[in-house]
Parts: C-alpha cells; structure tokens; sequence
C-alpha cells in the first residue's frame, strides 16, 4: 500500500465512489494513478510519474484556478468527479473531499438547455411500508418522479401511474442523471428503456434517502412546511423522489441547495398526453434521425435568450388543456404578431439579457463573481427599457402587458441601483485581486485602499529619494516572497550606502539592504492590504449574499423574460410564415383549411390541403401511393393540433381545433426500419398502448399497422384496430394503410371516411399532385409500384390475377357497422354491433342487417370460394410456391433491382414448369 501522497490520494479515492478524483496540492490539483490516465485520455494532460517511497505512480495536474473548466469536460463526458481540497490545521495542513461534481449538479454547463437531475420511486417496501407494498415486484407503477434543474433552481415533482408515462416524462425532460429509487434499480426492463431513451447517466444513491419519513423531512426543510403544502404534494411517491434529490444535491455539496425554492407539482389534469414514442415520431425536438435541425422546435425558434428557447420547448413538448392559458398565450402572440415594431424593440432589448435563472442560482450556491453580479445588473437594467416597448406602444392593453406586471419593477430597480453603486466597471475575473467594488460605496474601504495607495505611492517613490538623497547611482526598490521589501544596489556604488542601511543579501552585481523605516513601511503595507482584500471581499459576499436574498426576484425577472422572448418567438414566426390563430373549442373536432406541414413548409413548395375530423367524420382511412404524402398529411394533422395546444399560432388558412387529451402515433415500420429499431413487437406494444390509453377526446395517427408480418395478419390486426378504434375508443384517427380493403370500411362504419393522396397518371408516368381528396384511391398500389419499377407486364398481369385469388380466399367480417345508427360519443357501440361479411373477392359486403336484409350473411359468398379454391389447389405445388412468395414480397420495402431479379427467377420457375 502506498504511503505519502499518493497514499492519501488513494485513501480519500477510496471513501468515495465518484470515477475520478481531483486532490488539492498546493497550488495545484493533481491526479494519480488510474485517474492521472484517465484523465490524461480524455483531456490530453501530460502525464509525469511520481515517486513516492520507492515505486512510481502516473500523476497528472492542473493549475488550482483551472481546475473548473477540467471538471466540466469529465462530468460532460458522464464522469463523476470528487474534489479534495487542501486546509490548514495546527501542525501543517490536511485534505477532505469538498463535493462531487456529477452531470445532473454541475452548475458551470456547456449549454443553455435544462439540465435535469431525477429521481424516480416506487412503492416503498423498507421497514414500516404499509400492506399495499407487498404485491409483485413486477406490479407496474405508480412512480413518483422528482425533476431539479440545479443551474435554474427549478424543481418539479410529480407521480405517473405506469412507466410507460414514466419514460414520456423522462423522454421530455431529457435529464442528465437519474437516480433510480430502491425497486427501480432492479427493475432491469426500465432501467434498459430508460438507457435506450436518454443520453443521461444512471446514478445509484443511498437507498434510505428515499425513505419516506427522511424525504417528507427534507422537502418541508427545503421548501417550508407551507410551501409543500400549498404546492398540493399530496403524492408520497413524489415526495419521496424530491426527498432524493434534495438529499443527492446536498451530499454532492454543489451548495446549490438554497436556490432551490421554486416547487412546482403537476398532474396529469392539465397537459396533453404525448408518449416517448409521440415526441420521437412528431420530431418535436429533433429528427428520426437524431438531428436538431429538421425538428419542430428548431423551426419555430427565433428566440433571443437562453431562459426563451428552454421555455419554447417546454411549450412545445408539453402542450396545454387548459383554454385560458391557450388563449392567453394565443392572444399574445396575436397582439406581437401585428405589432412588428414593438416586437423587434423588445426582441431586440431582450437580446442583451443574461441568464437570471441560472445567475440567481449561482447567486445562492456562492459561485457567482463581480461579472456575474454585473450581468445581473445589466439585465435588470432592461426591465424599464422593456416596460417602455410594451406599455408606451399597442401592446399596451395585450396580455404581454400583464406579463410584465408579474415583476415587482420597485424591488428590481432597486437592487439594480445597488449594484450599480457597489461594482466597479470592469472588475477582474477573481473575487480575492482587489478592485470589485466602486470608489465611494464604504467609506471605510475608501479609507483603506487611499491609505494602501498613499503607502505604496511612498515604496514606488523610495528609489528615486534614495538616489537623490545619497547620490546613489544603480538603485532599485523591488519585494519578493523570502526577502520582502528591499533596496537593492549596484555592486559598484554598494560601499556607498549609508550607515543605516543593512545589508541583507549580496547577488553577482548587487547588494540588497533594508532599512527600519522600510520594514516599517512594508508591515503598514502588507496590513493594509491584508486589510483592504478582506474587507472588500466582505463588502462582495455581503453583495452577493443581497443578490441571493432577491433570488425569487431574479427568477421572476427571468421567466417573464423567458416568456415575453417565447412569446415573441411565436409571433416572429407566424407573422414570417403566414400562420392564423386557431380558433380553440371544446367540440371534438379538428377542421383545418388548407393547412401545411410547419417543417416541410420551409423546404418544399408546399401543397396546403384540407382535413375535416368530427363527431360525424371521425375516422380518415389515408389511402395513395408510396411517397404520395400521406404520412406528411397526418403528421401535418397532428403537429397543427401541437402547435394550437402550445399556444402558437398553425400553418393553415384556417383552422378550428377541439382541445385533445393526447397526441398518440405509431410511424410505419418502413420508417422505423430504417433505423433498425422496429420490430413486429414493438410494433405491437405501441399499437397496443394506444388502444389502451386513447380516449374519444384524442387524436391518433396511425402510419401503417401490420405491415410487420404476413398479409392476411397484418390486414385482420388493422382491420380489428379500425373496428375498435372506431368503436370503443372513438378518438379522432387518421390511419394511413397500404391494405386497399380497408378503405371498403367506410362503406359500413358509419364515422369512417376514406380519404386519398392523389396522382396523375399518364402513359405509365405517375404526377404526384400532393392533393387530398375524398374517397378512396382507385387501386390497390402493391402491385401498382412493381408494374412502376418495371417489373414485366405478364408478370404484373398474373400478380393482379393471383391477388384477386388470394382475396377469394377469404371473407372477413365487419363488425360493429349500423350506418345511420348510434351517433356520436357516449352510446354503447358494443351492444350495438352487427355482423356483416365483407368480401374480398367482389370488394363488397354480403349481409349485414341494413344492406343484405338479415343476419345469413355467410350463405351469399360460400359457394363462389368453393370453386375457387379448387381451381388453386389444382395448380402444382411449384406454381403454388411461387405464387406465396410473390404475395408475400412486401414490394415497397424490397430494391427495385432485387425485384426484378427475383421476378426473373419466378419465371424461369413457372417456364419449366409449363
Ligand atoms: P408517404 O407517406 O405517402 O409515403 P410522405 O408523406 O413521406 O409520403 O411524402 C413523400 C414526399 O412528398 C416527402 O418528401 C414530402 O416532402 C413530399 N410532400 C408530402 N406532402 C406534400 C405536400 N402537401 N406538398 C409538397 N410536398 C409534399
């Protein structure tokens, strides 16, 4: 084992189970060992050895106040970093470890977005756990989750009822470390989901910190028993998470602790259901691909501040239920967008805010130096030039007005005159070198730093005095840390000095000498400025800690900042896009005049199109070639329902939009493949969560449904989801399908609607004319894209025989189907349904009690098949064979050349066969 440094080095790693450590020596902090290459790797420092008692260690090092830039870039990496810092004691100095530095309670970030800290609970099954506790592990939720944003001092609690909306919540926030609670640590399924989800590490922290009598402790000392009363945490879970957070924060020591007064707690009342899966396919925050470019958000972000972009994307990832709130913001949008001129003086004054959010956080934490408090200055500074864009121009009576009005201006104009009296202009970047405050804001420091000046003027001055007062040539008056304050002499003139001067060090060509009156001098000097740092840096913590006291003020400042700069954003954009407002209603409906896609909008010469879904019209069946635009035409649908619901105006002519509780989407495999994730499985959990969780008051897009598996299942899994969606759910749906005999649907369901993307078709060349229109598209596009890509007519020409045949095969039954019957909404389909046969040979139903006249639907089609099916089974087994596997090419997803390929091969099969 060794001893010395190194030893203690390895010691202090040992008590701590952060990767990395950072040990304070002197006026360096240094790594060994294992650290000192690891470090090395990852931040190009040079590596030296270090002997230490007879063996050698790697050692790595860097200058004491450079140590923060070297934290930040482990920590971004997903290190955990310890810091030991260096003090002194009676008999020499000793080290402890002052804070770990993890990715979710680092202060300095890289960026501006949130950075989250979560911890995530479950029922508790530790001592004293009630009975409700004891079921399965496997039991699925309810979660408690607890968000902390420790550069902002926001904090958010909430519970989730399974962990699927865990994994949305989580998806959202995008933290940057979770600590997953006692059970959830074992629960590898979510664990393995949440890794898949987040770019965040994993962080594990003592299990009794999520105990809840520790938690429900740590949040009433945190927030105030009122506080977490008032807030409504009635949750235990998420208190319990809180509880972890608070804890982690403070064991970490990133002093941040104090910032943290803002407890929000949510539930799920008021926001709009948007699952990982949702977010991911809308590209709210960025592409399929994973690009920020291309998302959403990046397109209508024209924020100009930090706090402004956080909240936009908020917006945006957590649309709103609640009408008033919409229509505040949209009111406020409407009031910017029209008033150009106003909105570029605000933009433009609120483009030289700072980040107050995350100042007032570095305030509280004790970070915060003189440029940062000036930063708070300059922003506050901007409160009365922002007042005057908005209350002296038309948006005087807008609701942009009484965002501002959420600022106490008295208490923000006063600590703003406080600054401004107290720090000097340009103060240097340290809090210990002097020169942070103004001439005349204490006396006493006035005094202090005359009298320093006075002292310093007369050692500045000495050399000239000597020289002349003894005719000294060669005379210097310099300080160093052994000799302090002396005289130094040229050897020449050395015999020269005077008598009281006394000789204290003789160099090559000089002597040095003091003199009483220089020691004298130089006690006064050092006590002075001794005197002079302390008190001023006094005066700055005093300052600072004034700062931190306003740290509420500063975060009101700093969200109506943010939310004036969303706001704007909003408006910027429609204004520049020609977006409307659209018209919110309770009515479940969405009805969009000639409406675009807000992203392709910008790179395309975008064809508007129509969308008309309610009570009576609730189901489109999306029908039309590959690459026609149908799934542009749903999303397009689901992002104009996003965008109302975040409160921003909708690329459309018009648009009227009932206010859903959930967003839901399931994107073709196609899509999905591409990107090597899909699977027929996940297919199906995600088609069968949104059967699940959809209400008659959401929206649901479907992209295809069973596409991943053979055709006859894919068509009855869509087939039966249509008739339950329809049916149970009644949620709005657009359900975009390469299987044509859905569209046969509408004839029998009486809110389904067929709608198609149209094209052009002449001489074999196919117009894509991006129109949608009513009623189905006239063929069934499979074989259609192989007759396209050049696939040999014969060969077309048999494929739509031997379909047809295979359609003969079988009939299916339609169910739940009673045109003009029930209506709307709340009526018990269920009991209502009847059976009627769709056809597949003749595309037309058989039976059903409004069109066949009675119940015996299956007697009209039986005998056809019959002698279909014998005209099959008499073709040999070679032509059978090859006949399955053209049905089961799936033509889009194959290269056209490996069709044309595999259409030679049938041939050449079915010639031999002859
Ligand atoms: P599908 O889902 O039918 O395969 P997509 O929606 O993916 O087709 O659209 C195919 C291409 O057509 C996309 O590149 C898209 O940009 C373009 N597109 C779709 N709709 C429109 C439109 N209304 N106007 C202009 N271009 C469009």
């Amino acid at each position: 084992m060794p001893t010395g440094i190194v030893g203690e080095f390895l010691d202090l790693k040992a008590e701590t189970d952060a990767d990395v450590l950072a040990m304070q020596c002197g006026d360096f902090y240094e790594f060994f060992a294992d650290d000192a290459e690891l470090v090395a790797d990852e931040l190009d420092l040079t590596v030296s050895q270090k002997s230490s008692h007879g063996s050698s260690y790697p050692m790595a090092g860097v200058p004491l106040t450079e140590l923060t830039p070297y934290v930040k870039a482990l920590v971004e990496r997903g290190y955990r970093v310890a810091v030991a810092d260096q003090y002194e004691t009676d008999d020499g100095h000793a080290r402890e470890i002052t804070r770990v530095v993890t990715p979710g309670t680092i202060l300095e970030t890289a960026d501006d977005d949130a950075r989250y800290l979560a911890a995530v609970v479950r029922e508790w099954v530790g001592p004293g756990a009630g009975a409700s506790a004891s079921e399965g592990d496997d039991a699925d939720g309810p979660y408690g989750l607890a968000l902390a944003d420790v550069t902002t001092g926001r904090f958010l609690l909430t519970e989730l009822d399974d962990a699927s909306d865990l994994r949305a919540e989580l998806y959202r926030f995008d933290p940057a470390e979770v600590l997953p609670g006692p059970r959830v640590r074992n629960d590898d399924d979510l664990l393995g989901a949440v890794r898949e989800d987040l770019a965040g590490s994993l962080s594990v922290f003592d299990a009794e910190a999520f105990a809840p009598g520790r938690a429900s402790h740590a949040v009433r000392d945190q927030f105030g028993r009122e506080t977490a009363d008032s807030v409504g945490v009635d949750s235990d879970l998420a208190l319990r998470a809180a509880g972890a957070v608070l804890g982690y924060v403070e064991e970490t020591g990133a002093g941040v602790l104090a910032s943290m007064t803002r407890l929000t707690a949510y539930g799920d009342g008021d926001h709009v259901e948007l699952d990982a899966t949702t977010q991911r396919n809308l590209e709210l925050t960025e592409t399929m691909r994973g690009d920020a470019d291309g998302s959403l958000f990046e397109t209508v972000d024209h924020t100009v501040t930090a706090a402004g972009g956080r909240l936009l994307r908020e917006w945006l990832t957590r649309p709103r239920r609640n009408r008033s709130e919409l229509d505040r913001r949209l009111d406020a949008v409407e009031a910017l967008a029209a008033a150009a001129l106003a909105r570029d003086r605000i933009r433009e004054t609120l483009g030289g805010a700072y980040d107050l959010e995350r100042l007032a956080a570095r305030a509280t934490s004790g970070s915060a130096g003189a440029r940062e408090l000036l930063s708070v200055r300059d922003t506050l500074d901007l409160v009365p030039s922002l007042v005057d864009a908005i209350e002296g121009t038309e948006l005087a009576d807008s609701p942009i007005a009484a965002v501002l009005d959420r600022v106490d201006r008295d208490r923000a104009a006063a600590l703003r005159d406080e600054l401004a009296n107290a720090l000097a202009d340009d103060p240097p970047k340290t809090k210990t070198q002097g020169g942070l405050l103004r001439e005349g804001y204490d006396d006493e420091l006035d005094e202090l730093i005359a009298s320093h000046e006075e002292a310093n003027e007369w050692l500045d001055s000495l050399a000239e005095r000597e020289k002349r007062q003894y005719g000294l040539s060669h005379v210097t008056v310099d300080r160093n840390k052994t000799d302090g304050y002396y005289i130094q002499v040229g050897k020449s003139v050395a015999d020269q000095v005077p008598e009281h001067y006394r000789e204290i060090k003789t160099l090559k060509n000089s002597k040095r000498f003091v003199t009483d009156e220089l020691e004298e001098r130089e006690r006064e000097v050092l006590r002075l400025e001794e005197a002079r740092g302390e008190l001023e840096y006094e005066l700055f913590e005093a300052l600072r800690e004034r700062v931190a006291d306003d740290a509420e003020l500063l975060q009101d400042v700093g969200r109506v900042v943010a939310e004036i700069d969303a706001l704007a954003s909003l408006a910027t954009h429609a204004a520049g896009n020609d977006w409307v407002k659209p018209d919110l209603t309770d009515e479940r409906r969405l009805d969009v005049d000639a409406g675009r896609h807000p992203v392709v909008e910008r790179t395309t010469d975008f064809v508007p199109n129509d969308l008309r879904l309610d009570e009576e019209r609730g189901f489109l069946i999306v029908t039309g070639p590959n690459m026609s635009g149908k799934s542009t035409y749903m999303r397009q649908a689901a992002l104009i329902q996003l965008l109302a619901q975040a409160g921003s105006f909708v690329p459309a002519r018009a648009a009227t939009v009932g206010l859903v509780d959930g967003i839901y989407t399931r994107v073709g495999a196609l899509d999905e493949l591409a990107q090597g994730r899909s699977t027929f499985m996940v297919e199906m959990q995600e088609l069968s969560n949104i059967l699940h969780s959809a209400t008659a008051d959401s929206l649901v897009i479907l992209d295809e449904v069973g596409r991943g598996t053979a055709t006859y299942d894919g068509i009855s899994i869509a087939w039966a989801a249509t008739e339950y969606l329809h049916n149970e759910v009644r949620a709005r749906t657009l359900f975009a399908t390469h299987y044509h005999e859905l569209t046969t649907l509408a004839d029998h369901l009486p809110r389904v609607a067929n709608v198609h993307v149209a094209v052009d078709e002449r001489d074999g060349e196919v117009t894509f004319l991006r129109t949608v229109r009513d009623g189905p598209t006239n063929r069934s596009y499979g074989v259609h894209v192989a007759d396209l890509a050049g696939v040999p007519t014969p060969v077309v020409d048999r494929a739509d025989r031997v379909l047809d045949r295979l359609r003969e095969e079988k009939a299916i039954e339609a169910k739940g189907g009673s045109r003009g019957g029930e209506r709307n909404g709340d009526g018990d389909a269920g009991s209502d349904t009847r059976q009627v046969v769709f056809d597949l040979s003749s595309g037309s139903f058989a039976g059903g009690s409004d069109r066949a006249g009675g119940g015996t639907a299956t007697a009209n089609t039986a005998p056809e098949p019959a002698t279909e099916r014998e005209e099959v089974d008499r073709l040999d087994a070679e032509t059978r064979a090859v006949i399955e596997e053209l049905s089961d090419v799936d033509v889009t997803a194959t290269a056209p050349v490996e069709l044309l390929s595999r259409v030679q091969e049938w041939q050449e099969r079915l010639d031999e066969n002859r």
